[in-house]
């Protein structure tokens, strides 16, 4: 993947690459902006750029080198990730960092480490990790990524050079999606759902996400039995709930959105915009402001690992109400 291949992002990818070209590379970056829009691999694209044998810069290269990082093989290129159930990177995985990059680069010219997600670092690892971000050693470079600014310490990200990234527009968002096999159909709706995250798109693709979306708000909204509602809700979340949590949250902001539009380019839900402004019809706005609030409310629950059950039952009970 080189820089060719990103989906835009342009502003952050001249920067680079001007960066790239006056040998400025140097000392610790942040790559801010929503999940799946590029950043990891920006990262990816900027660490093959500054170690490529054949410094090259734009579309495929095949040197050994590019291979490595490629293939996570290269020993001077570190990509970090959450762990464990919480999702965090801890002190002991930020110390590791620390001692390697102690080091020189073993075969590459400059050492670089990715810290994907650094709002997960807990605040000792943030902290421990302050003089490296600082003044990295010679031919050291860090790149963290983050989508959430606030769970990154103002000390951390004083220290780093920020660049930002966007939401892709659907116009971005669709031809890749055919160039991965999806219908024309496909692609409109997937990029209707998608929310500016490419990610995202391709998760609708891969993952099955409409089905599952149908499971939810069919369950939830129009089944006709006396059936607890709140306890369904948190079986078909299914394991990933956070992410059925987005996609009953992309309901009810359509519903909304049908309050004051009744055009379909502006709704997510395009396949069953009818159904929706239908359905939007029962509720008030202000019935539909605080829904959608409840929801981004337990989506926070979920992210700081309140037990789901409780949280998702509580939002039920309050979605329910009149
Ligand atoms: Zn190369």
């Amino acid at each position: 993947m080189s820089f060719q291949n990103i989906i835009g992002q342009d502003t952050a990818i001249k920067a680079l690459k001007g960066i790239i070209a006056e040998r400025q590379v140097i000392g610790s970056y942040i790559f801010m902006g929503p999940d799946g829009v590029g950043k990891r691999t920006t990262a990816i694209a900027l660490a093959k750029a500054i170690n490529c044998i054949r410094e090259v810069q734009e579309g495929a290269c095949d040197c050994a080198s590019c291979k490595k990082i490629d293939s996570g093989n290269h020993p001077d290129v570190f990509v970090i990730l959450p762990e464990g159930k919480r999702g965090a990177i801890k002190i002991g995985k930020i110390r590791d960092v620390i001692y390697e990059a102690s080091l020189k680069p073993y075969e590459g010219k400059k050492r670089v480490f990715i810290i994907n997600d650094a709002e997960a670092m807990t605040e000792e690892a943030q902290n421990a990790l302050l003089k490296v971000l600082e003044e990295p050693p010679d031919n050291h470079i860090l790149i963290l990524t983050s989508c959430n600014l606030a769970g990154v310490l103002p000390t951390a990200l004083s220290r780093c050079k920020v660049l930002k990234f966007y939401n892709l527009s659907r116009d971005e968002i669709q031809p890749f999606l055919k160039s991965r096999g999806a219908e024309d159909k496909e692609a409109v709706l997937f990029s209707h759902m998608a929310m500016g995250s490419l990610g995202r798109a391709m998760a609708f693709k891969e993952k099955n996400m409409m089905a599952k979306r149908d499971r939810l708000v069919n369950n939830f909204f129009f089944r006709k039995s006396a059936l607890l509602h709140e306890d369904l809700l948190t079986e078909d979340m299914g394991d990933d709930k956070e992410e059925g949590l987005n996609l009953l949250l992309c309901w009810y902001r359509d519903m909304l959105v049908s309050k004051f539009t009744q055009e379909d380019k502006e709704l997510f839900n395009i396949d069953r915009s009818v159904e929706i402004s239908s359905y939007a019809q029962r509720f008030s706005k202000e019935k539909l402001e605080r829904d959608i609030s409840a929801i981004v409310n337990t989506i926070g629950y979920i992210k700081r690992n309140v037990n789901p059950k409780i949280a998702l039952f509580d939002m039920a009970v309050e979605l329910k109400r009149s």
